[in-house]
């Protein structure tokens, strides 16, 4: 069973990969399914039809999904190769606390397969401008980071599972921050994502960015499997043709090694189990 869970394509802002080529590129490589989880981040970017004015950086607009074409188009593809792959409905929801109300409402209005809760920024400061980390401590940005990720998986449950965990990482210019000194945090976290019937992502850009570990970090996926998490999901984030499906046999070996025997699709928000 081959699927990729975290895939960017023209309907995010920070991709121009036209969906219908990554499904055709998706059954040239032989996954059976495949889920789109285009970006929205309340807070930093506006809705398509939010009547406010949309800015523009570099010639892309920073703007969300724009889920009436994102809808139809998933439907014309459903009906164009459905026989040949079976395509999902995600989003990728950039969350912080005070965005709560804007995602609530956007989860009502349609039906979704499948939710990435991330986070991307905090108070909204971006992490990789490094506008979040100025002006704190490694220490400080870190905690505070975990802080708002517990905060939401505390109030706001319309997800499947928490993507790329431990993000703050990949942009921490001071080196890895050592786990133990937020363990307790992800614990806490862990146990109310495990709790509330949810799952977590191993997101596979770690490998293109050239880092060892995992993403999250075996440290926490270990801890995860010891609190009895079993919902894990599998995306490469790709927003690029080369990025698509990448690295995701290697995972899921990383992860059998690790002592997991599943991995998860979705189907109307509801975890499908499939042996590693
Ligand atoms: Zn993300
Ligand atoms: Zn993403």
């Amino acid at each position: 069973m081959f699927a990729d869970y975290h895939v960017h394509t023209e309907f995010s802002d920070d991709s121009v990969y036209p969906m219908e080529s990554v499904i055709q590129d998706a059954i040239h490589m032989g996954m059976d399914e495949i889920c789109f989880t285009e970006h929205v981040d309340y807070g930093i970017k506006e809705d398509w039809d939010s009547g406010k004015e949309i800015r523009w950086r570099n010639g892309d607009p920073i703007a969300n999904a724009d889920y009436p074409s994102y809808l139809s188009k998933i439907q014309e593809m459903k009906e164009k190769y459905g026989s040949k792959i079976r395509i999902k409905t995600g989003l990728e929801f950039g969350m912080q606390i005070h965005t709560i109300p804007q995602y609530e409402a956007l989860f009502a209005r349609y039906p979704f397969d499948f939710i990435i809760l991330s986070v991307h920024q905090v108070d909204n400061l971006e992490f990789w401008t490094q506008d979040f980390q100025q002006g704190r401590s490694q220490q400080e940005y870190n905690e505070r980071y975990y802080q708002e990720m517990l905060s939401l998986v505390k109030a706001y449950k319309n997800y499947s599972v928490l993507g790329h965990l431990d993000l703050i990482k990949r942009y921490d210019n001071a080196g890895i921050y050592p786990f133990q000194k937020t363990r307790s945090l992800i614990k806490e976290i862990l146990s109310t994502v495990i709790a509330d019937g949810k799952g977590i992502e191993v997101n596979t850009s770690s490998f293109r960015y050239g880092i060892k570990d995992l993403m999250p970090s075996e440290e926490i996926l270990r801890l995860y499997l010891e609190l009895g998490g079993n919902i894990i999901t599998i995306g490469s984030d790709s927003h690029k043709p080369e990025q698509l499906g990448a690295y995701i046999d290697e995972t899921k070996q990383r992860l059998k090694e690790i002592g997991f025997q599943s991995f998860c699709t979705y189907e109307k928000m509801k975890p499908v189990f499939h042996e590693l």
